[in-house]
């Protein structure tokens, strides 16, 4: 028997997978539940499985039908696998979002920055701030990540408190904003936590990950020894990467160019919300050219190798202001994400190629990763003590090492979910005790598509399997009218024998609609059911492929 005040927790994205976030947390009975939302996020498309996808988000038909329930959507921070989705989703929920000041800041330059800019209103909460959303209050702890602002939550209600730890690190001297606050984690595990559901990303990794301070001094220490031109490109939204970046080119005595559009946006944000207080200001990119090798530093877009950014057009010598030559240098301060690696190294070896010198993370300490390793999640569950764990925000390999980590260091309880599944926190033992519609939606041009749609699907059977289109008229008699129309799109011209396989294709075509007894040649569907089976075990013996078939049949 459920109690009316069951704490329960669905990820409708972010489990078993590394983006797309979006938590879920109920208190109420199974009638009625009130919902707090936590996070929107995007995952990015795999071109190869996803052809002409770039944007995946979370099915939210839960939410839309739970809408009257939902009591608002409360953001961690503002990296897109965290808020990426809002301006596509939101109108599906509106209900009221709340966030930080810089990340309330971001994502309005983000709206601004669209074609049609959207109006969606964002509350601000100051950073450590509390508000009240129906039967929940949520407290925003601040935690070092690679982006300013980022903020664990601990969620309040009648039934418990969860500590939903958002995306974190443990930084002592993170360049910008607070170290994670470890003095209020511990207040609440004074308090007593029911549950904690946390960051799982680097679960698999031991020790704890170095801090900005260190990754700063590296880059300092290089550009001192560069003797060209520099430059540095990383993830727009790490404003304290900025920061060193910019401490290491004055400490150079280099200006900083800034190059790409959304690295100028987070500039701008950034030096709006103070957090570039006492950086000298940026020059844009129309002054590259006018100013010696030795003094300028170049901070672009593009760590991702996405084809349109400033390094790519860079390395391809195809951007109007920024040019490098030999004796150049440049310096990934990024880690490349899984799925980018092809891009970041062709752009890396289009660099060498011109005799410039790349220094990446593999070497150099230029980059650390804004997330928790082992020692750090020990480090939180000792602070936090929490009753329950729940790992989030990683793959199943990140998911079951937390899980693993959290049992060995004495957690009561350990829960591993997945996406859709409802999770009753507490009273009583925690357990997965239902299933909620999940899935993903698929940004395809400006439409959003469900991921079981055709399109896509067929795109990729297109990619690697072409397409035979096939037109053959009939006359009332059941006669061919005309010889049939055959054209091959993206498929081999010639069979092994180096004969054509369109005329092999157009050979099957009318020997498969003569074979047809007369009466069946009147019915439409059945001519193009027969020729289209006929087409593709006839390319198929040519090519060794199944291809797709379009068979247009008409009656004259
Ligand atoms: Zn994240
Ligand atoms: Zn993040």
């Amino acid at each position: 028997m459920a109690r009316p005040d069951e704490f329960t927790f669905i990820p409708l994205g972010g489990v078993g997978e590394i983006g797309m976030n979006l938590s879920v947390y109920g208190l109420g009975d199974r009638q009625r539940r009130s919902w707090l939302a936590v996070d929107l996020g995007v995952s990015f498309g795999d071109e190869d499985r996803l052809p002409g996808i770039d944007l995946v988000m979370p099915d939210i038909g839960f939410l839309e039908r739970e809408r009257k329930n939902l009591v608002g959507i409360v953001l961690t921070h503002a990296h897109e696998d965290h808020f990426g989705a809002i301006i596509d989703l939101w109108p599906k929920l509106r209900v009221p979002i709340y966030a930080t000041a810089f990340s309330a800041a971001l994502f309005a330059a983000k709206c601004a920055s669209e074609r049609n800019p959207p109006e969606i209103p964002i509350t601000v909460v100051a950073s450590g701030g509390r508000i009240d959303l129906g039967p929940f209050n949520v407290e925003f702890i601040p935690v070092a990540h690679s982006i300013p602002e980022s903020h664990a939550l601990a969620i309040r209600t009648s039934a418990g408190i969860v500590l939903h730890t958002g995306d974190w690190k443990i930084d002592l001297t993170p360049l910008i904003g607070k170290p994670t606050d470890e003095r209020r984690l511990r207040e609440l595990g004074d308090e007593g936590v029911l549950a904690l559901v946390g960051d799982s990303t680097n679960a698999v990794r031991e020790g704890r990950s170095p801090s900005e301070a260190e990754v700063a001094a590296a880059i300092t220490a290089i550009v001192k020894q560069a003797r060209g031109r520099v430059a540095v490109t990383t993830f727009a939204s790490n404003v304290a990467r900025i920061r060193a970046v910019a401490d290491a080119a004055r400490a150079c005595d280099r200006e900083v160019v800034v190059v790409g559009r959304a690295m100028e946006r987070v500039t701008q944000v950034a030096r709006e919300c103070g957090l570039l207080d006492g950086v000298r200001a940026f020059r844009s990119a129309e002054m590259y050219g006018h100013l010696p090798p030795d003094k300028v530093l170049a901070l672009c877009t593009g760590s991702q190798g996405e084809p349109r950014a400033a390094l790519a057009r860079i390395a391809g010598d195809d951007h109007p202001q920024v040019t490098l030559n030999k004796g150049d240098c440049v310096i990934f301060s990024s880690r490349t994400i899984p799925g980018n690696e092809k891009s970041v190294g062709s752009i890396i070896n289009a660099l060498i190629n011109q005799g410039i010198e790349v220094i990446t993370d593999r070497t150099h300490l230029v980059h650390v990763s804004g997330h928790p390793r082992r020692d750090e999640l020990r480090e939180m569950i000792s602070w936090v003590r929490p009753q329950l764990l729940v790992p989030v925000h990683g793959e199943a390999l990140h998911l079951a090492e937390h899980a693993q980590l959290a049992r060995d260091a004495g957690v009561p309880k350990v829960i591993t979910c997945r996406n859709g599944d409802l999770v009753r926190l507490g009273p009583g033992d925690p357990a997965v005790i239902d299933k909620v519609p999940s899935g993903r939606l698929y940004k395809d041009g400006f439409l959003l598509e469900g991921e079981k749609a055709r399109a896509v699907a067929e795109r990729r059977r297109l990619s690697f399997a072409g397409c035979v289109f096939v037109a053959v008229a009939l006359t009332e008699k059941g006669e061919l009218a005309d010889d049939p129309l055959v054209d091959l799109l993206g498929i081999p011209e010639k069979n092994a024998a180096g004969d054509e396989i369109a005329d092999e294709v157009f050979d099957i075509v009318v020997a498969t609609v003569e074979n047809l007894p007369r009466a069946r040649r009147r019915d439409a569907d059945a001519v193009s059911e027969s020729v289209r089976r006929a087409v593709r075990a006839a390319v198929a013996e040519q090519w060794g492929k199944k291809t797709l078939c379009v068979v247009h049949v008409l009656m004259v």
